[in-house]
């Protein structure tokens, strides 16, 4: 019988677990794997687990987290609507930024989980997960924007939204960032306007 997407993310999650290859794990109290909605629609990919997160075992618990709350409510969305996850699942040591070896370790993790997800919009927050999707460009010329990707053999849609942490820290990018975050409701309500119009496959009789 198929494994429904639960399962399916708690197997890989599993895995995580018994992994002592992955770099960042011994400094770290907990996996930060993900929550949130396993059937969701958006998938929201963050940096990496912070003192909270590290404590508690769930991504944006912290005050970056109660400002994603808001901002995503200004989108029209809760958290519980969407699957939040991040571009490494343990804390690294003093917060400091991952490392290129570090991301691509816990990369082939965070690949399972957006296959399973199978998200149609993205939600990259910041520029480590933003990177895995649209390298060499700059957060400041394309936040907000939506981005069709063709990913691992999937079209995504992919916006790039400044970290909720970095709007904590500078009052002109938090104007910037809930900007945007009123912009995506407009932009999530034509996606979902667009696949209202599309016909499934296989409700589709040929034509010749
Ligand atoms: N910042 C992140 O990028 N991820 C978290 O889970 C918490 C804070």
């Amino acid at each position: 019988m198929k494994m429904s997407k639960f399962e399916e993310l708690h197997r890989v999650e599993s895995e995580m677990e018994k992994d002592d290859s992955l770099p960042l794990k011994k400094g770290a109290t907990k996996l930060v794997f993900g929550t949130g909605n396993t059937n969701a629609e958006i998938l929201c990919i963050g940096e990496g687990p912070g003192f909270n997160e590290d404590r508690v075992g769930e991504p944006f618990v912290g005050q970056a987290g109660k400002l994603l709350d808001k901002l995503l409510i200004m989108a029209g969305l809760e958290r519980r609507q969407v699957f939040i996850t991040n571009v490494v699942h343990h804390r690294p040591p003093e917060n400091r930024d991952p490392t290129p070896e570090e991301i691509s370790a816990y990369g082939k993790y965070l690949d399972k989980i957006i296959e399973i997800i199978n998200p149609q919009v993205i939600l990259t927050l910041g520029r480590y997960s933003m990177a895995k999707f649209l390298p060499n460009v700059f957060i400041s010329a394309v936040h907000g924007k939506e981005y069709n990707v063709f990913w691992h053999g999937r079209d995504v849609t992919v916006i790039p939204m400044y970290h909720p942490a970095a709007s904590l820290r500078n009052g002109n990018v938090m104007e910037l960032e809930k900007n945007d975050f009123l912009q995506l409701k407009e932009i999530l309500s034509k996606i979902r306007e667009e696949e209202k119009k599309k016909v499934p496959k296989s409700e589709q009789m040929s034509l010749v």
